[in-house]
């Protein structure tokens, strides 16, 4: 069944993690074993041969450059300029995959409809990889003219935070509301149709956005706080005024969102019993809220600087999202509900409100 994975942090993995993603994911495996410079070493779980193993041929794939001001813990760059030009070196990986013929962007319906019908009809085994470009966290935008150029580049959703404080939105386990900033991005997205990225908006920024906001919004990679008591995760009430603004929410497969009280290193997927049936009861909390099966999709954020010992231990690669289908029916999803959480959901959010 033909999947879509709303986020994928592609860039990142092979610039940061220095991961060649042609490669089969078992070598990328075996080139890491005895490195000690990152955690999830070895542990990968991405590669373009099992996406198209799993038949998942579109993602929503990241650009990520995050600005520190003095004084932040958390990794980053010490002026926007170069978190641009970090997010401008992951651009240029991506444009270099599209040459090569392993990506295809998707930008507006045309591309989009032209990709799904290759993907239908034809048998190669080496059809290109679409992706929807997306930011995760918007420190990167220098200005509003960078805006536009990233638009230009093909950029079509934002999330405006990441982890902690940033320039437009605060993020992550941050407090706090958008500011003067945050408002002028969200007037620039929207009149340039982009997507607004709920995901990693802390409360207080949710709330502006969604008021301030008036186009189209999801939440690309993000679970019920119903299960994990956490700011990164979704009240009730969010969720809902998710549901009633068209969103779709992709279910997130980072261990530490699918149990409660998950210890970084300490934890195993083992030991807490990770395993795929969480993520289908995070969409089916969902689906209950909505009383229906349109706002639900996989985001999964697979190797978002996490491997195997932070996600559910029956995956093993991402060509595994082929075991979800038989997960939903088993819980009593009919087959259109399956499409639509596949991969329908995402692509009549995309039909609907790429231009
Ligand atoms: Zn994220």
């Amino acid at each position: 069944m033909f999947i879509v994975d709303a986020h994928l942090d592609l860039s990142m993995n092979a610039l940061e993690w220095n991961r060649d993603l042609r490669e089969s994911v078992f070598e990328i495996r075996r080139m890491e074993e005895g490195m000690i410079d990152k955690p999830d070493r070895a542990k990968g779980t991405v590669c373009f041969p099992e996406m198209r193993e799993g038949n998942i041929g579109l993602c929503v794939a990241t650009l990520i450059g995050r600005y520190v001001k003095k004084g932040s813990s958390l990794p980053g760059w010490n002026s926007p300029e170069q978190a641009w030009a970090q997010t401008q070196g992951q651009l240029a990986w991506y444009k270099a995959m599209e040459e090569s013929g392993e990506m295809v962007q998707i930008k507006d319906t045309a591309s989009l409809e032209s990709h799904l019908k290759l993907w239908k009809n034809d048998d190669d085994k080496k059809k290109p990889l679409g992706y929807v470009l997306s930011l995760e966290g918007a420190d990167s935008i220098i200005d509003m003219s960078y805006l536009e150029k990233a638009y230009k580049n093909g950029l079509r959703a934002i999330g405006p935070a990441h982890y902690g404080p940033g320039t437009y939105a605060q993020g992550t386990d941050a407090t706090g509301g958008i500011g003067i900033k945050g408002r002028e991005l969200l007037t620039e997205m929207e009149n340039l149709n982009m997507i607004l990225d709920a995901t990693h908006l802390c409360d207080d920024s949710f709330r502006e956005s969604m008021d301030h906001f008036n186009g189209a919004v999801w939440a690309s990679h993000s679970n019920c706080r119903a299960f994990v008591n956490h700011n990164r995760q979704f009240t009730d009430d969010q969720i809902k005024e998710l549901i009633d603004r068209g969103a779709v929410i992709g279910g997130a497969l980072d261990a530490w969102m699918m149990v409660p009280n998950w210890e970084r290193g300490i934890s195993t997927p083992e030991g807490r019993n990770v395993t795929m049936e969480i993520l289908i009861d995070n969409m089916d909390h969902i689906c209950q809220l909505a009383g229906n099966s349109k706002h639900v999709g996989i985001g999964t954020d697979l190797d978002g600087a996490f491997g195997k010992e932070q996600c559910p231990h029956d995956l093993d690669t991402i060509a595994d999202l082929q075991m979800i289908p038989e997960l939903l029916k088993k819980h009593g999803y009919n087959s259109e509900d399956i499409n639509n959480i596949m991969h329908n959901n995402w692509i009549q959010f995309l039909r609907k409100n790429l231009k």
